[in-house]
């Protein structure tokens, strides 16, 4: 598309497009003509898939028809959404000068245009764009040659939002993941690096690599300490290298593409590694802390435990939710707000009341900052700070916890000067765009006011105009109208008009058009009058505009007191909310402290509980946890939880992980009582996540994951495992799972909680002290089992597969020989000579389905399949099955038949 020859035989404008192209090629570029962005070429071709709009055709380039789509201007914001979400980016290219000079510069010479915009996932600030909920984290990540790590710097532009931290070559996924970013800058060496392949292939489209200029970290200092104008870093803290180069390459992309315009950046946070705890990506997805697995935020922990009714505030809640703390005094310091908080509820509700209709202070902050705001943004600033002194005088009158009362100091310390000012200045109702005027209230300028009067005065005088000529004219139907072309003019039915164009008339009445059947004149009066309202108008907008710029400057020189103010609102939110949510659900405050604890008394799974409750199902079963060190030992407890499936174990065990973390973000928790000390690292190994796109088998994906917990988890660390070594045969599977079960024993001496199926297990409590055997109770009544959803002390004496298969609606004469298959199992032990002697000595399937036939039980014709089915069966784990799997099984057995 852009070689010499192809630009040689283009037209003008395409050259243009061709030549901003070139210099945008990662981006989509929205062209501006008139009133619509068009897109040519390929570009036409992905926005007419991704948006769904029509692909036409504009010129011919080399011969071939030019595929274009376009989209109105008026709409474009909708479209970029789609575009953005879709995980492109998009040049915005405007004409950047009046036709009219490009005519003066002579013939055919196009507009000037260049691109006024860059717009890319993590740089968007529209309100209509952004998710008010969630931040809008555009990341970089640094690696310095020589040293193994790599950093992260981070940013939201929509607030400002700035922050830095080393991460590791084995954590970079998971910390990348704990961040949820929109876009991830990457140098281009380290995502063409092997080694992390895998990271970026887990994230897809918004791995962006850059090249390696973005990342320098010789330079990175300067430019850092230009956009957040100070001249030097020193006051934030020390940074490495690596941290420096992410932190560079994230202002580095900012810059470029908000094209010189300000952020309002706050200084650079530096995270440290060990102040948050650790959850691997597998744990991450497999919690559903912020997302399910299946990506939808229904379902989630944090849709649950979201009570809060700001913006800003839901995205504290989802910020502490993904990285819960490992310092016990700021736990506290955390919790005492929601403790108090949750103590005062009619404080509660009325900081709720003024807290549900305050606008995002920050994003609008940021707009205006980028010279992107328009009267509404003030606007938002005004109604928040108008808000926040009741709130302040409210809170005042309250003994606050110490994060509260920060808060409050914040809050008292926004400029009333400006909230003032902007009280005064503003109008009630806003218009978007400072350019359509009206934004500014009535006597806050008196030369507006007065051009403003002049203005309505003319349209008072016009009237009188108008009622004047039509006496004097004696023309009843004579009217004083408007429009584009010609201004205002005056109008009079063509049979009148003769005596406008003779005699005395003639000389006053200056004729503009003859219509079909009116005829149009003007006067001098007119024309002045008309000169004096369009003036006025053009006035008033402009004194409405320099207002507009000193109210916008007068908003920016208050950015840090601004800024605090809105943390601390969103402070107040989350904690509410989470009071509010802990008094209603019956929450209860845990105890935090380092030592290696782990108590939960009556402990419940939030999400669990509130889908039964949904479903109007059965209550939620509460159970207690106990994993702190036995008496006279230094490390904590394993519980080896047996039980059959659907028992609830996998509930049991993320509940007590999902506790940890609410505990240790500051939240109150899902018991009755809790006693955590904090956990530094969480691991989980649940559910079978298939990797097979990447060709890994469940089985591979099974040890993958406990092999990196096996080689992590340290004494702090909380483990919950499901089920290890169920994706092969029994006896490799049983070794694994027993070997895995004395190795976190004995190495990790990690706080752990391993489900199983193997009851075999069970026998380990003999050997390892500190290992405690627990099972998920049921009953069993008339054949059938009742699952308690209780855990007790001891070890499950069967598995129910059985009972399980009955519930999912095997056949009959399926269940009936798996129960005669299992009794003898049992009966010979399952030694592989057992297993052997069983096939000699069992009737064969067919024989016994003849046997269940005679009684009357089934139907099916047994024909010479029979053999096969017998093979096909013994291959069958019911243990192992899922309800689903186990209809598959019937569906395949059927269809040998
Ligand atoms: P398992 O892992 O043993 O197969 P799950 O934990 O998946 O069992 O639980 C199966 C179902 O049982 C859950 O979907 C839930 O509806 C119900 N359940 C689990 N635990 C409880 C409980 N403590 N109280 C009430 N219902 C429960």
């Amino acid at each position: 598309l852009v070689s010499p020859d192809s630009r040689a035989s283009a037209t003008p404008m395409i050259e243009q497009f061709i030549e901003i192209k070139a210099a945008n090629a990662d981006s989509l570029l929205f062209y501006r003509m008139g009133d619509f962005y068009e897109l040519f070429f390929g570009d036409a071709e992905i926005a007419a898939r991704t948006l769904g709009i029509t692909l036409t055709k504009r010129g011919q380039h080399l011969g071939r028809d030019i595929p274009m789509a376009g989209v109105p201007v008026h709409a474009a914001n909708d479209y970029l959404q789609k575009l953005i979400a879709a995980g492109h980016r998009v040049a915005v290219c405007e004409q950047v000068e009046d036709p009219a000079e490009a005519k003066k510069r002579g013939g055919k010479t196009l507009v000037r245009r260049d691109v006024t915009r860059l717009v890319t996932p993590g740089t968007i600030t529209e309100e209509n764009i952004l998710e008010p909920g969630e931040p809008n984290w555009l990341l970089a990540v640094g690696r310095v040659k020589g040293e193994a790590d790599p950093a992260l710097a981070w940013i939201d532009i929509s607030t400002g939002a700035f922050r830095t931290a080393m991460s590791g070559s084995d954590r970079l996924l998971s910390d990348i993941l704990r961040i949820d970013p929109r876009e991830i800058l990457v140098p281009q060496s380290l995502f063409e690096d092997a080694a992390f392949r895998p990271v970026w292939d887990a994230l897809g489209r918004t791995a962006n690599p850059q090249p390696a200029a973005l990342f320098d970290s010789a330079s990175a200092g300067e430019r850092i300490c230009r956009a957040l104008s100070v001249s030097t870093l020193d006051g934030f803290g020390q940074f490495s290298r690596a941290e420096l180069s992410a932190m560079g390459g994230v202002v580095a992309w900012v810059e470029k593409t908000q094209l010189g315009a300000r952020v309002p950046l706050s200084p650079p946070q530096r995270e440290e590694g060990a102040s948050t705890l650790f959850i691997d990506a597998a744990t991450r997805a497999s919690l559903e802390l912020t997302r399910t697995s299946a990506g939808s935020r229904d379902g989630s922990l944090l849709k649950v435990i979201d009570r809060t009714v700001t913006g800003p505030g839901a995205r504290l809640l989802a910020e502490r939710l993904a990285a819960p703390l490992t310092d016990p005094d700021r736990i506290v310091r955390r919790q005492r707000s929601v403790t108090f908080l949750r103590q005062e509820s009619a404080l509660c509700d009325e900081l709720r009341t003024v807290l549900r209709g305050l606008p995002d202070m920050m994003r609008a902050l940021s707009r205006l900052s980028l010279g992107r705001g328009g009267p509404r943004d003030i606007g938002a600033i005004r109604t928040a700070l108008e808000a926040t002194a009741a709130l302040v005088e409210r809170l005042g009158e309250a003994a606050l916890p110490e994060e509260l009362e920060t808060a409050e100091k914040a809050l008292r310390a926004l400029p009333p000067n400006l909230a003032r000012l902007l009280g005064k200045a503003l109008a009630y109702d806003l218009p978007l765009l400072a350019r359509d005027g009206g934004f500014v209230a009535e006597g806050f300028d008196e030369e507006l006011d007065a051009q403003r009067s002049l203005a309505s005065d003319s349209r008072r005088v016009i009237a009188a105009m108008q009622a004047d000529l039509a006496a004097e004219t004696a023309i009843k139907a004579l009217k004083i109208r408007h429009n584009n072309m010609l201004g205002y003019y005056i109008e009079v039915p063509s049979s009148h008009g003769v005596k406008l164009t003779e005699g005395d008339a003639k000389a006053r009445f200056i004729h503009r058009q003859t219509m079909a059947n009116a005829m149009r004149f003007t006067t001098t009066e007119l024309a002045e009058l008309e000169s004096r309202i369009a003036d006025a108008g053009g006035k008033a907008l402009m004194i409405e505009t320099a207002i507009f710029e000193r109210l916008t400057a007068a908003v920016l020189e208050e950015t840090d007191a601004l800024r605090a103010g809105a943390d601390a609102l969103a402070v107040i939110d989350v904690s509410v909310g989470l009071a509010q949510l802990a008094e209603a659900e019956n929450w209860s405050a845990p105890t935090i402290d380092e030592s290696l604890t782990f108590e939960v008394e009556c402990g419940r799974h939030p999400v669990v509980e509130a889908a039964l409750r949904a479903q109007q199902g059965d209550a939620f079963i509460a159970n207690d946890c106990l994993l702190s060190p036995p008496e006279g030992a230094n490390a904590g407890a394993l519980w080896l939880l047996t039980g059959p499936n659907m028992g609830g174990k996998s509930t049991f065990l993320r509940q007590n992980a999902l506790i940890a973390i609410l505990a240790q973000m500051g939240s109150h928790v899902p018991a009755t009582a809790a006693h955590i000390g904090i956990v530094d690292r969480l691991f989980s190994r649940v559910g079978a996540s298939d990797d097979l796109a990447r060709g890994r088998s469940t089985f591979m994906v099974e040890m993958v994951e406990t092999a990196a917990i096996l080689n992590q988890a340290g004494e702090r660390s909380l483990v919950i495992l499901d089920e290890i070594g169920r994706g092969t045969s029994t006896f490799d599977g049983l070794s694994i799972a027993w070997a895995t079960a004395e190795h976190l024993h004995e190495t990790n001496r990690c706080r752990a909680i391993f489900a199983t199926h193997f009851h075999e297990m069970t026998a380990l409590a003999e050997t390892l002290s500190r290992l405690a055997n627990v099972t998920m109770r049921v009953k069993e009544m008339e054949g059938e089992v009742i699952f308690l959803h209780q855990v007790g002390k001891g070890a499950a004496d069967r598995s129910y597969g059985v009972q399980v298969a009955r519930l999912a609606g095997l056949p009959k004469s399926v269940l009936a020989r798996a129960k005669t298959v299992l009794d003898r199992l049992e009966a010979e032990g399952t030694s592989g000579s057992g297993a052997a002697k069983l096939v000699d000595d069992l009737p064969l399937f067919s024989a016994a389905v003849r046997q269940v036939e005679t009684e009357g039980r089934a139907k099916a014709a047994i024909n010479p399949g029979q053999n096969a089915i017998a093979e096909m069966l013994d291959g069958i784990e019911p243990d192992d099955l899922t309800p689903r799997e186990a209809l598959d099984a019937l569906y395949r057995l059927k269809k040998s038949l």
